[in-house]
């Protein structure tokens, strides 16, 4: 309904002023009675709701479906293990989502938007969530309108409201417009001004419709929605669930968790592994036939195997290490909006950053001036003949300093610093010359310029890049004196622009037009210049040079000038050459054939603007790379949205850019790239290792159960055997191998991975297969053991024949299995130790990194004790009790696949000291020969 409300009264009704906005004491009372500007929560899964979800799982029923067979086999202690176990991992994986998804909550606090309101006459930053209704809310491009908004001021401001709407072509606003007129007449002249008389009719049209379409509202703005354009000022007239967003529910969707490339592989995987379980069944099948075998025993040993070819706490695993991840990137200031990206950090090839504040500080200060066609030094300025120039930058300038308080682009803050030191504040210049109408800076013009009323007169000032200023100018002015520009004064002018920008200066020019007609930001008069100083951030340089030897390429992409734009590369160590640089004008000359060769030596991109930036980053895709871009602005979302990881600045970045981004540098420090990189490149690593050494144990169970039923004698483990050793002491070292934490170094000395690389790659499949043959080897030995003493006590022949009979003896058998989990169990934690680095002697590893995996290691054995120590899980699992001496014995057996480790160390040892130089070449390490 304020559509239909004069500014005036929608103030009067709101008890707000336009200019002071609210009182804090006010605003504290607004917000005690209704509130916080917040949309409701989708509605929370409940506990039901999220067990039932664990349950549902492909792995899960075969494991269900294994529990049944055994009741129905009155295989009791099976069936209830079996339930048991899945119960457990049902409610760890439920308790672990709740916590995942409460951290991914707390993430989502990081990242919510803030609002510039004014109150008491001054502007401030508060959380999107204080506001209350009648705050004035001031807005910007690449803004998120933080409520609903009644205009009161509009300066080219575009929104664009598809999230409420549909759609997505930005609409133009403007405050003076009035949907129901006070005398019920409709302002059209503000249409017909702007041009817009078809969209003033369409409105008129609606005149006499109580209700008035959303996109039609031009006075109005509402939450949700982006300013895509220009600058505005509003009042607040809704807030949380009253705002337009808020009263259509059905937009607020649950969101869906998004799977990873990886989670993907492994689910398809695990499909796989159940079909392969399926499989061995059948075959088992067909030899208990063959070998007229008892079908009931058969059966058994058959969900036997179907339970030790899934790897059941795989998934679990994988997403909790993930998740883990997550949590630990916010430590070194990354905020992971899209968890496929944890895993794509690891494989970017190209990081592309732009210059400002991520590879400079973002500090600037003005270091020498140019005006009546001569440079000096700052100290020198302040002379009457500097008097225009030093008002232009004031006035040409939405920065804010007042108090100690600093509101602005640090471009604008240095002019404003500047000028101050001569006396000059822009809000006292500004009563004297009010601001009438302005053109916002955007980064295709490179511009901007203001209108001011000066007497009965408007001048205009208008700050930019100088290259483009200089376009629009046609005079100049010397010494108070405008004169006509001539071409040596234009060359000039462009040497000094070399000269200042040679030394890593951003330049910026002045210019101004009083009177005149015609179009604007043409015939202008050149007033003069500033260079500033943005120093480059000490901790980049380092981080480009690590770059370097992970075999990642750091391109610098700038609005800056060129030569500004090399001088920082150089002293970064990005480029050496001025060949290595291009600027945005030939980018978008190039014919793609050209351009994508020059993608192989260009390193930096001078005065580019944001669609050169999607070609720059389109390029760099095509040439088989996986491009990181880093964005602040609304212009850049494009350029975000084409990267494979799109980066937004957390300080200085739009909230359209963080919504495009798959992460966000909460201190946009280009080294937090390089600290992201390695930890998605050890994420990945240990999630690799994860895998590796379950499946390693699956195929150790797999093998030690078919290898003996092949020979016709009796299974060497229980249903109940496996599903503890997978889901119980094989877990825990999982989970410590997946949070594991890396040598940063090392990680970042290798060339990034091949994203298509499958997890096997890489020696992968032959160190599982490796470990699971030797873990199955050793897992037989120890089940031969006890039948082996009695062949050899009762002197019958060594034969198959003979170990299947004696293995009938049920507490022969018993003892015999025992053996054999107990070797299984105990080489798990043995293999995961050596899992932990497989280029490392476990003498060289620092164990105290990983205090997680030592805690699995003392429980896994304790648990393994328990098993056969204590008598109601001895009872439950059919185990026997054992002596000191046959667990010494056991556990020396159990060790072996850390003595292999330490052999391949040995071996390979010497293989990368041999094949050093060709390693060099190949850049390709010791660990992805063996993995
Ligand atoms: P980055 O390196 O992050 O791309 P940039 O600041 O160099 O950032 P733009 O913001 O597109 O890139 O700026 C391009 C040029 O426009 C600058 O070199 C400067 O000359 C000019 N410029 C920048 N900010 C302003 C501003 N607020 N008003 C007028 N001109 C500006």
């Amino acid at each position: 309904m304020f559509e239909t409300k004069s500014i005036r009264e929608t103030c009067v009704q709101l008890d707000s002023d336009i200019d002071k906005g609210l009182t804090e004491k006010e605003a504290a009372r607004r917000y005690e009675e209704n509130g916080k500007n917040e949309l409701k929560e989708p509605r929370k899964k409940t506990v039901v709701e999220s067990f039932l979800e664990q349950l549902n799982d492909p792995l899960i029923y075969v494991l269900l479906a294994a529990a049944v067979i055994s009741l129905l086999l009155h295989e009791i202690s099976d069936a209830v293990i079996i339930a048991v176990v899945v119960l457990m991992n049902a409610v760890v994986g439920m308790i672990q989502e709740g916590k995942a998804q409460k951290a991914l909550d707390s993430l989502k606090k990081l990242t919510s938007p803030h609002a510039y309101v004014i109150r008491e006459g001054k502007e401030k930053e508060i959380p999107a969530s204080q506001l209350v209704v009648g705050d004035i809310v001031c807005l910007d491009a690449g803004c998120q309108v933080p409520a609903d908004l009644r205009l009161t001021r509009t300066s080219s401001l575009k929104v664009e409201e598809s999230a409420l709407t549909g759609e997505s072509v930005p609409i133009e606003k403007d405050a003076s417009f009035i949907a129901k007129g006070a005398g019920g007449g409709l302002r059209r002249e503000a249409y017909e001004e702007k041009g817009l008389e078809a969209a003033g009719k369409k409105a008129a049209g609606n005149r006499k419709d109580t209700h008035i379409p959303l996109g039609d509202r031009y006075n109005m703005a509402f939450m949700s929605t982006i300013v895509t354009y220009g600058r505005g000022e509003g009042i607040v007239t809704a807030t949380g669930m009253d705002t337009e967003i808020g009263k259509i529910a059905s937009l607020i969707n649950e969101s869906h968790e998004e799977l990873t490339p990886l989670q993907k592989r492994l689910g398809e995987l695990g499909k796989i592994l159940s079909l392969l379980s399926l499989l061995l069944c059948a075959a088992l099948f067909m030899i208990a036939l063959l070998q007229k075998r008892n079908l009931i025993e058969m059966l058994i040993t058959a969900i036997s195997l179907a339970v030790a070819a899934v790897p059941e706490g795989l998934p679990a695993v994988v997403t909790i290490c993930l998740a883990l991840s997550v949590t630990k990137m916010v430590k070194v200031h990354t905020i992971v909006r899209k968890l496929p990206s944890v895993e794509t950090l690891g494989a970017v090839s190209v990081v592309c950053s732009d210059k400002t504040g991520t590879l400079t500080q973002n500090k600037m200060t003005v270091e020498s001036c140019f005006t009546n066609q001569k440079i000096f030094g700052k100290k020198d300025l302040g002379k009457e003949e500097h008097k225009e120039f030093l008002k232009g930058m004031t006035l040409c300038n939405d920065g804010v300093l007042e108090g100690g308080e600093r509101i602005g682009d640090p471009t604008e803050l240095a002019l404003l610093d500047l000028s101050a030191r001569f006396g000059m504040r822009r809000d006292e210049l500004e009563k004297e010359f009010p601001r009438t109408k302005e053109l916002a800076f955007d980064s295709n013009r490179k511009m901007m310029s203001t209108f001011h009323q000066r007497g009965n007169q408007t001048v205009t000032y208008t700050k930019g890049a100088p290259d483009e200023v200089l376009k629009k100018c046609s005079s100049v002015l010397l010494y108070g004196r405008t004169v006509p520009l001539t071409e040596q004064q234009r060359k000039q002018i462009r040497q000094a622009v070399e000269s200042m920008s040679s030394q890593a200066l951003r330049t910026l020019a002045i210019a101004m037009r009083a009177g005149g007609s015609g179009p604007v930001e043409e015939g202008l008069t050149f007033v003069g210049m500033v260079g500033m100083k943005d120093p480059a951030r000490p901790e980049a340089a380092g981080a480009v040079a690590r770059f370097r030897d992970a075999g990642v390429s750091t391109v610098m992409i700038t609005g800056d000038h060129v030569d500004t734009a090399f001088a920082i590369g150089k002293q970064l160590g990005i480029v050496s050459r001025p060949e290595q640089c291009l600027t945005g004008e030939a980018v978008a000359h190039l014919d793609e054939e050209r351009f994508l060769q020059k993608l192989d030596t260009v390193r930096v991109f001078a005065r580019v603007s944001p669609e050169h930036k999607v070609r720059i980053v389109k390029g760099f895709k095509a040439k088989g790379n996986i491009v990181a871009m880093t964005g602040d602005g609304v212009n850049d979302a494009p350029s975000l949205k084409a990267a494979d990881i799109g980066i937004a600045m957390g300080m200085t970045g739009t909230d359209v850019a963080k919504q495009a981004s798959d992460i966000i540098l909460t201190d946009d420090n280009f080294a937090t790239i390089e600290k992201a990189i390695v930890e998605g490149r050890g994420v990945y690593e240990n999630i690799k290792k994860s895998v590796i050494f379950l499946l390693s144990s699956n195929l150790g169970e797999i093998m030690t159960m078919f290898l003996a039923v092949l020979c016709g004698l009796a299974s060497p483990l229980k249903s109940s055997h496996i599903l503890w050793i997978n889901l119980i002491t094989d877990s825990l070292p999982a989970l410590a191998l997946g949070v594991d934490n890396n040598d940063a170094d090392g990680l970042m000395r290798r060339p990034p991975r091949d994203p298509k690389e499958s997890l096997f790659a890489g020696g992968g499949l032959a160190c599982t297969c490796f470990y699971g043959l030797l873990i199955a080897g050793i897992s037989l030995a120890a089940f031969f053991t006890i039948p082996y003493a009695v062949i050899l006590e009762r002197q019958i022949p060594l034969t198959i024949n003979n170990f299947a009979t004696v293995l009938q003896h049920e507490a022969i058998l018993n003892r015999a299995q025992t053996y054999a989990f107990t070797v299984l169990g105990m080489s798990q934690l043995f293999h995961a130790v050596g899992m932990r680095d497989v280029r490392k002697s476990i003498f060289k590893m620092k164990h105290f990194d990983n205090k997680l995996m030592i805690a699995a290691c003392v429980l896994g054995f304790l648990l393994q004790f328990a098993v056969t120590e204590i008598p109601f899980l001895t009872a439950a699992f059919g185990t026997a009790h054992l002596t000191l001496r046959e667990w010494l014995r056991l556990a020396f057996l159990a060790s072996f696949p850390l003595l292999a480790h330490e052999l391949m160390i040995l071996f390979s040892f010497d293989f990368v000291r041999k094949g050093n130089r060709k390693q060099k070449l190949s850049a390709k390490t010791a660990s992805e020969y063996m993995l």
